[in-house]
């Protein structure tokens, strides 16, 4: 298949990308990035944009830089190069994980972070990353630059809070201090999961003192599982805690079902990758001590 014919530009700096998306607003205008979502969609013509503005020359996006307590990705960082940076080891590790199963290396060597964050698929890794990370988005418009939190971002299926003349230049990242695990299931490695669970907890003097966790593939968008966070605090962490989160985080999902699983499958899934994520995540944060 090819994609339908369009129109397109290289800016070198974001207010001139800015200004080419305001200018061609009329033909549905989109932002190119690492295409490995963009392209598959164009060639088989479910998404027909008019023009692409291609953010791969513009100064200053593809830096990966730590700023006080956050991670700062820009909107030109390949997956492959986060994968392997050790700021992200150091300040983001359930980053590196999760994009330890996004897709395979070559597409990695393509497409970037804040693509398939700004691409919002519900079945995605690292939009639920960004969720339990508490992530900012940092978005620059024809209004200028304003920040966006992760809970406002996600808004349905491949969409966001992002309006159409708007570039997300950076995703900040806070660290947390404390255990991680991403944990997914796909069918086949390298496939997009059916269900995937980031989980990240913090322990003091023995007991949880913080949890986050989130979840892909069970909702139209990723989803914070508060219930199973609340269930983990002040706990001890033992496999009895554990259980009880999940029996909390499951208790409120209403996953729909599809050509890949049941939504009793699904929600199956999800207790075993939260079982498995929660614990893993508990057993570093102990290790961390
Ligand atoms: P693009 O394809 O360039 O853009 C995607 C969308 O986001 C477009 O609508 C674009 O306009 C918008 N966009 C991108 N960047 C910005 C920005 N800075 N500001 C505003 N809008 C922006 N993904 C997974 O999560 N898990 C998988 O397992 C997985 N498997 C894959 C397998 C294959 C074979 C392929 C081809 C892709 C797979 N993907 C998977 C998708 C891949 O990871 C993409 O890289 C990612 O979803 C999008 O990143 P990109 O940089 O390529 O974005």
């Amino acid at each position: 298949m090819k994609p339908p014919p369009f129109t397109y530009s290289v800016p070198t700096t974001v207010a001139d990308a800015v200004a080419l998306l305001v200018e061609h607003a009329e033909e549905e205008p989109r932002v190119l990035a690492g295409g490995q979502s963009l392209v598959p969609l164009m060639n088989f013509r479910l998404a027909q944009p008019g023009h692409l503005v291609d953010l791969r020359r513009v100064t200053g996006l593809d830096t990966l830089r730590l700023d006080g307590d956050h991670l700062v990705v820009g909107a030109m960082v390949r997956q492959a190069t986060a994968e392997r940076s050790p700021e992200v080891a150091l300040a983001a590790p359930l980053l590196a994980e999760a994009l330890g199963h996004v897709a395979h290396p070559p597409v990695r060597h393509s497409g970037t972070v804040v693509g398939s964050i700004a691409h919002a698929d519900p079945a995605a890794e690292l939009p639920a990353v960004a969720l339990a990370l508490d992530a900012e988005m940092t978005v620059v418009g024809p209004q200028g630059e304003r920040r966006i939190p992760a809970g406002e971002f996600f808004l349905g299926p491949f969409t966001t809070a992002l309006a159409p003349e708007e570039i997300l230049t950076e995703v900040r990242l806070p660290r947390f201090p404390g255990g991680h695990a991403f944990v997914e299931f796909a069918r086949t490695h390298g496939n997009f999961a059916v269900v995937g669970v980031a989980a990240l907890v913090a322990v003091e003097d023995g007991r949880v003192s913080r949890a986050a966790v989130a979840a892909s593939g069970v909702a139209p968008t990723p989803v914070r599982l508060a219930a199973a966070e609340e269930a983990l605090v002040g706990m001890t962490g033992d496999d009895t805690a554990v259980e009880a989160a999940v029996d909390a985080a499951t208790a409120g999902l209403d996953p729909a079902g599809d050509v890949h699983a049941s939504a009793a499958t699904r929600t199956d899934i999800a207790r075993v990758c939260l079982r498995e994520g929660i614990g893993r995540a508990l057993r570093r944060a102990e290790d961390r001590r």
